[in-house]
C-alpha cells in the first residue's frame, strides 16, 4: 500500500462549511481499516513465533 493512498479527501457542506466522506472515500476507508486489521493479525503471529523460538 502506497503511503499516497492514505490520504483522506473529504467534502465540504456547502450549506454549513462542514466536512464530510464521500462513499467513495468511505469504501476505501473501509478497505483500508480491514488492511490494517490484516497486518496486524499477521505481525501478531510473527511476534508470538519469535518468542516461542
Ligand atoms: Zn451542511
Amino acid at each position: 500500500m502506497k503511503q499516497s493512498e492514505l490520504i483522506i479527501q473529504t467534502n465540504v457542506c456547502s450549506t454549513c462549511g462542514e466536512r464530510y466522506f464521500d462513499d467513495d472515500v468511505m469504501q476505501n476507508l473501509e478497505k483500508i481499516i480491514n488492511e490494517l486489521r490484516t497486518l496486524t493479525t499477521e505481525m501478531s503471529i510473527v511476534n508470538y513465533a519469535e518468542k516461542v523460538a
